[in-house]
């Protein structure tokens, strides 16, 4: 659950959090499959991360014969002009920021995929709202 407090709300003293400031953010660390990349552009952001659960979903997974979950994901959050927690801040009960998502697999060539999605945003359908809880939710068996 620790991982989940990047999202808390609060202030945040760390100019260099993509999170909290509109900044953008690269770090890929292969050792530890970390990955947190942000990209702010307009009134959107491309947000790469690890699945904070993957390890949880992806046990599940083998045990119900499912399909193993991708351990990284890109978001497309429509943020206005707020960083993401601004933008979860001023969201009312049941909304969602998130327009667009995909799962990768390969951490070696996350950046590439990321900067694909930011270089797509122009072509994206961002006029729906897709509900990420699905991924985020943390499992529960
Ligand atoms: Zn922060």
């Amino acid at each position: 659950m620790a991982r989940a407090s990047r999202y808390n709300p609060g202030d945040c003293d760390d100019e260099g959090c993509g999170t909290h400031h509109r900044v953008d953010v690269r770090y890929v660390d292969p050792e530890s499959d970390t990955v947190c990349l942000v990209s702010y552009r307009g009134a959107y952001c491309v947000y790469t991360e690890d699945d904070p659960w993957w390890d949880e979903r992806a046990r599940s997974a083998m045990v119900t014969g499912a399909a193993i979950p991708p351990p990284f994901n890109t978001m497309v959050m429509h943020v206005g002009d707020r960083a993401i927690q601004g933008a979860l801040d001023a969201l009312t009960e049941g909304g969602a920021l998130t327009r667009w998502i995909a799962g990768h697999d390969d951490i070696d060539i996350i950046e590439e995929h990321h900067d694909m999605v930011v270089s797509m945003l122009p072509f994206l359908d961002l006029s729906t709202v897709v509900d990420p809880s699905n991924i985020y939710d943390e499992p529960v068996d």
